[in-house]
């Protein structure tokens, strides 16, 4: 029996032992070098492997150029156990079937905009420290961790950068390793920004990813980005006009979360700034997109990008480092979870309250038009699980699209009805509005977006509820 207990211990401690960090598993430190695709994708399966009862991966797609698109979820041996339990159990909750929390559901996306090309790095310094240094935090929260949404984009960049970089890194803005060329590795294989497709979905990997998301809608996402090389670090609260479906508690907690990680900033005196510049109004942003979800919904941008490389002088002629990049997106990535381990079940009443907020005034948007632009839209709306259907014959009053007048229309089994009396439908409330309210003529860029003018539909928008029979294709 002692014998079977010392083996128990050894066991138990050698595998203890063979969990890398980064830094050993890849043979150099964090921040020496980028690391490639194919590298973090085996960082991640070192992992699972080491901690098979804490980590588990998940393939969900694949990019245009075939790489992998994988999410890793970490949580306790007991979580991760009962990972669909625990996801089912949440998107019950979110529906008002139940109110019982068993964790809070974190999301980290990382690189989205491929040449931000710190995000990667941190995301497996982020995962290493969850397992070990933080693991308590674990305890009630289960973290998805996307290392990489756009590997073609990122792949470019590292590929590029390997290819002009010198021996001892050049941090003189005017070295070749700081001009990256056309076709930067900010976008996908299609040169499409992906960080502006998350409602329009028109490519691969955001379709692949919206199709994950929506079967987890976390409790907080973040996408961690990056800026120029002269600004401090940027954290939430986001800059005004904040879009008015953002709920009072989203607001708040962004600003609690904000003075979490400035905490941790003041203590190592590294700059950051808030409320600046970042707003939430444009909803296909991987910030806005999670918070119409009912998330709180974040992005972080390092001073740095596609510009920094290894090591640049900013304009005070301050080298701005790799290794401090990853620093930064590390402690707020970490002080993120700490919140949501913190909060557990304020964050799942909120994101209940969140989705029952649209049918409490419910409204109706009636729409006719071409049926190939209506097929089309309600391809999107499966998308994004927004439900519709066809009108029943009755005579409405409504806000009229073109005319943005008042009018009394006949409508029938040719009209789609979109209500917002539905779980989605404060989402289909943000994409259908005719416009959205500003509350400062400063944005950050893209203000409209309403889906009858983008799809070419008359529309009409009615302040009740109207309910219709089953939607049946090719309507004309
Ligand atoms: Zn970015």
């Amino acid at each position: 029996m002692r014998q079977l207990s010392l083996l128990l211990i050894l066991s138990v401690s050698l595998s203890w032992a063979q969990l890398q960090s980064p830094a050993d598993f890849l043979g150099y430190e964090l921040g020496d070098a980028f690391t490639r695709h194919h590298e973090v994708l085996s960082y991640f399966e070192h992992l699972a492997e080491q901690r098979s009862s804490q980590v588990v991966l998940q393939a969900y797609g694949k990019t245009n150029e075939r790489r992998e698109l994988t999410v890793a979820y970490l949580g306790t041996a007991e979580t991760i156990a009962k990972l669909d339990a625990i996801r089912s159990n949440h998107l019950s909750g979110l529906k008002g079937e139940n109110s019982d929390a068993a964790v809070a559901i974190v999301w980290l996306s990382y690189n989205v905009h491929g040449n931000e090309s710190v995000s990667t790095e941190a995301a497996m310094q982020t995962a290493y420290e969850l397992l070990t240094s933080r693991s308590a935090w674990l305890e009630n929260t289960l973290v998805i961790i996307d290392p990489c949404i756009n590997p073609d984009g990122r792949e470019r960049y590292v590929n590029w950068y390997n290819q002009v970089k010198n021996r001892h890194p050049q941090p003189d803005p005017n070295s070749a390793e700081h001009f990256e060329p056309w076709h930067s590795g900010r976008t996908n294989h299609y040169v499409f920004d992906l960080n502006r497709d998350w409602v329009w979905t028109t490519q691969t990997e955001s379709k692949a990813r919206l199709k994950l998301y929506n079967q987890w809608l976390p409790h907080i996402h973040v996408d961690f980005h990056e800026q120029g090389v002269d600004s401090p670090y940027y954290f939430a609260p986001a800059a005004e006009p904040i879009h008015e479906e953002v709920s009072q508690f989203q607001r708040d907690f962004q600003t609690d979360l904000g003075r979490n990680h400035a905490k941790y900033f003041d203590s190592k005196a590294w700059l950051y700034f808030t409320k600046e510049r970042f707003d939430l109004l444009y909803p296909s942003y991987g910030d806005s997109y999670p918070t119409f979800n009912g998330a709180i919904g974040m992005t972080y941008e390092q001073g740095g990008g596609g510009r920094a490389g290894l090591v640049i002088y900013n304009r005070d002629g301050d080298p701005v480092t790799l290794k401090d990049r990853i620093d930064h997106h590390v402690t707020t990535g970490l002080s993120t979870v700490e919140m949501a381990y913190l909060n557990k079940q304020k964050l799942a009443e909120n994101a209940q309250e969140y989705f029952k907020a649209s049918t409490k005034a419910p409204q109706t948007y009636v729409l006719s038009g071409k049926a190939a632009n209506i097929q089309q839209l309600t391809e999107l709306l499966d998308r994004h699980q927004i439900t519709y259907s066809s009108a029943k014959e009755a005579l409405v009053t409504g806000f009229d699209y073109q005319t943005s007048t008042q009018k009394r229309v006949a409508i029938g089994k040719n009209h789609l009805l979109i209500s917002t009396n539905q779980f989605k439908g404060t989402l289909a409330k943000v994409l259908f509005d005719p416009s959205a309210k500003l509350t400062d003529s400063l944005t950050y860029d893209i203000t409209s977006w309403s889906l009858p003018y983008a799809y070419d539909l008359r529309a009409l928008l009615v302040s009740k509820d109207l309910s219709g029979d089953p939607y049946k294709a090719a309507i004309s």
